[in-house]
């Protein structure tokens, strides 16, 4: 699940990104209107979390823009104003949810589980072989028994279970755990990758991770003869 957080302080947009990935969310984080602008136009996020006071434009104005641009993601409005009639606007502009500040790190992470459902109304499940994969509390099972998978792995798994049997590449996977994806080498994915195969044949997943040379990985079914 990768998430955009549009905030200018810099504080509470560090502490965030903090406690939400270590709800295994991969967090973006901009600053400006600008900034978000140009996420949102090269990424597709599950979930956008917007402050309202930016410095160099409306937070609301920001939100009619990336509507009228086409953006369906969900938007959790954050802001200190909090009148009743701020809230009919930013529901109004396009948001979907709204969070007062001061606000509570529980209270924030429910909303965002409730619009991520919301955004999700199919089956928040993958599975695939032998392994479940709950989208929304970020577990993975085989047999009911917990996958201890790092947030990372948990994204790599979760990339190629939403693509069984078609192939993945080194870009994608990049993209889906790393916040600014161009500046590390994709050879790390590789490590990633190995650690999980190694994970999933550990347990029996009766899945395998097939590389495919130049190309990128295959999540198949292990073939045991
Ligand atoms: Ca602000």
């Amino acid at each position: 699940m990768r998430l955009l957080l549009i905030e200018d302080n810099l504080e509470l947009a560090n502490g965030l990104v903090h406690s939400l990935a270590q709800s295994s969310y991969v967090m973006d984080v901009v600053h400006t209107a600008r900034a978000a602008l140009i996420a949102c136009a090269t990424m597709s996020y599950q979930l956008v979390i917007l402050d309202l006071g930016l410095p160099d434009m409306d937070g609301l104005n920001l939100l009619r823009r990336l509507r009228q641009q086409g953006m369906i993601t969900p938007v959790l409005i954050l802001t200190a104003r909090d009148e009743l009639q701020d809230r009919i606007h930013g529901l109004d502009a396009g948001g979907d949810d709204y969070l007062s500040k001061p606000f509570e790190l529980g209270e924030l992470e429910a909303r965002i589980r409730a619009l991520l459902r919301r955004g999700c109304p199919a089956n928040p499940i993958l599975s695939f072989g032998g392994i479940n994969f709950d989208t929304l509390s970020r577990q993975a099972t085989i047999d009911g028994m917990t996958l201890d998978l790092t947030a990372r792995e948990l994204a790599v798994l979760e990339l190629l279970l939403q693509r069984p049997g078609r192939i993945v590449s080194k870009r994608q996977l990049m993209e889906s755990i790393y916040e600014n994806a161009d500046d590390t080498n994709l050879t790390v994915i590789e490590v990633f990758v190995s650690r999980l195969r190694r994970k999933l044949e550990d347990a029996h997943a009766g899945v395998g991770i097939r590389a495919l040379r130049g190309l990128g990985y295959r999540l198949e079914q292990s073939s045991h003869e």
